[in-house]
């Protein structure tokens, strides 16, 4: 192994969206935008339809082509960005069901694709995306009429269980959604977490799936391996990379390894975390650079073949906390130079 690879637990991933869905009585999606969370959609969309889920979404409709593509007819890929100029020929040809957010992408859908499945996306305080009330109440009533096969809206806060948006959001969407014989959803991960109020008819999780919180019972799925490429020793008051930001106060061992921040490790993570040998952590030493980390790996008995960044004792929540960002940025800023194996 001459990269980092990636070893990708399809078994952990059916495992996670099955204790998601056990814990509401409605039914439940899998998102699986930005390549399924940065694991590869096509795997990680096949591994879910064989765990059940019958509804996927995506962000865009060209996640939604190569979705469509992996898991064949028969199942509802719904698009978060709704019908965007441009997107009909996919749509129709992919069979993708767009969540529309305006005015302007229902007229554009219903001309261009009248025959053609698609939800609704209101805005329940967030203001990213979806109609507002306002807009919502004007249309209402010509939109029931081309039936919608799904309204959802979307939680701003749903992460924090005590932040009042919760219930601001929820009583909106209530509101604007009371009395339509549609199924509605409104709850991804953090969501089903607030409990049953919040799941309605179908829920969305994406990172609760991939084992990041905010489900904290969620299986690990991504491990990492790097490949040491070279050892050596440093004497006491030698320093090591960019900067000399590390200086040895002992005799010491350094190994190098094939990853860097452009494969995704993220620089600012830096001193904080360490890569493992097997249960034992060896610390960074010095700082990230592009291709290369020095790893100080002195008390280990012999020189290592790799080191591991993601895996049993280390997840993707530790090194987003290590880096000052969310597990969601880890798992979709893993690079591209990985090879990658996916475990059953
Ligand atoms: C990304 C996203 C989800 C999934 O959210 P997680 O927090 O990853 O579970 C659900 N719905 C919408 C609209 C999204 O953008």
């Amino acid at each position: 192994m001459s990269s980092g690879h990636l070893t990708i637990d399809l078994g952990a991933l059916a495992a996670n969206w099955r204790a998601l869905d056990a814990r509401t009585g409605c039914e439940t999606a899998a998102v699986v935008k930005a390549d399924g969370y940065g694991l590869g959609a096509a795997r990680v969309a096949r591994a879910l339809a064989d765990a059940g889920a019958r509804r996927f979404f995506v962000a865009v409709a060209e996640e939604g082509a190569a979705v469509r593509a992996a898991l064949g007819p028969g199942v509802m890929i719904g698009v978060f960005s709704g019908h965007m100029d441009g997107d009909s020929d996919l749509i129709r040809d992919n069979d993708l069901t767009p969540m529309l957010n305006s005015v302007d992408q229902m007229l554009r859908h219903v001309e261009a694709l009248p025959d053609r499945r698609f939800g609704i996306q209101l805005d329940s305080g967030m203001n990213r995306l979806g109609m507002e009330p306002a807009e919502w109440a004007a249309l209402r009533d010509v939109a029931l009429r081309q039936k919608p096969v799904l309204i959802m809206s979307h939680l701003a806060c749903a992460d924090e269980p005590e932040h009042e948006m919760n219930a601001q959001q929820l009583q909106s969407f209530i509101e604007m959604t009371a009395d339509l014989n549609v199924p509605r959803s409104l709850s991804a991960t953090g969501g089903i977490l607030l409990g049953k109020k919040y799941h309605f008819d179908l829920t969305r999780p994406g990172i609760g799936l991939y084992g990041g919180l905010p489900f904290d019972r969620a299986a690990k799925v991504a491990r990492l391996d790097v490949p040491v490429i070279q050892v050596r020793d440093a004497e006491v008051g030698e320093t090591a990379g960019y900067g000399n930001t590390w200086t040895a106060t002992r005799p010491s061992r350094l190994a190098t390894v094939a990853a860097g921040y452009a494969d995704g490790i993220l620089r600012a993570m830096g001193p904080k975390v360490s890569l493992y040998h097997g249960d034992k952590p060896c610390p960074v030493a010095g700082r990230i650079s592009m291709d290369l980390i020095i790893v100080d790996v002195t008390d280990l008995e012999q020189d290592p073949p790799y080191l591991t960044l993601l895996g049993p004792h280390q997840g993707v929540d530790d090194l987003a906390d290590a880096a000052g960002t969310i597990g969601y940025e880890i798992l979709t800023s893993l690079g591209a130079r990985y090879s990658r194996s996916y475990r059953a």
